[in-house]
């Protein structure tokens, strides 16, 4: 996939998340609450979270750093 300058797919689809404020990476994920279902590969742009989450609950989270926001 190289259409509109995106050399891969996972970077079209980090492409629509913010960058990290602390570290400036491009490559955030977006935080996903629950389990991830059993089996069930979890897309490398989200980050399960699992049950239990910390308040406030972060939006997004950092691939390079681990930093954690919300909107
Ligand atoms: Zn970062």
């Amino acid at each position: 996939m190289t259409e509109g300058g995106f050399s891969t797919f996972l970077d079209y689809r980090f492409s629509f998340h913010p960058s990290c404020s602390r570290c400036a990476a491009s490559q955030t994920r977006s935080a996903v609450i629950g389990m991830p279902i059993p089996r069930e590969p979890v897309p490398p742009w989200t980050i399960p979270l699992g049950c239990i989450v910390t308040d406030p609950v972060p939006d997004w989270m950092c691939g390079a750093c681990g930093y954690r926001w919300a909107n």
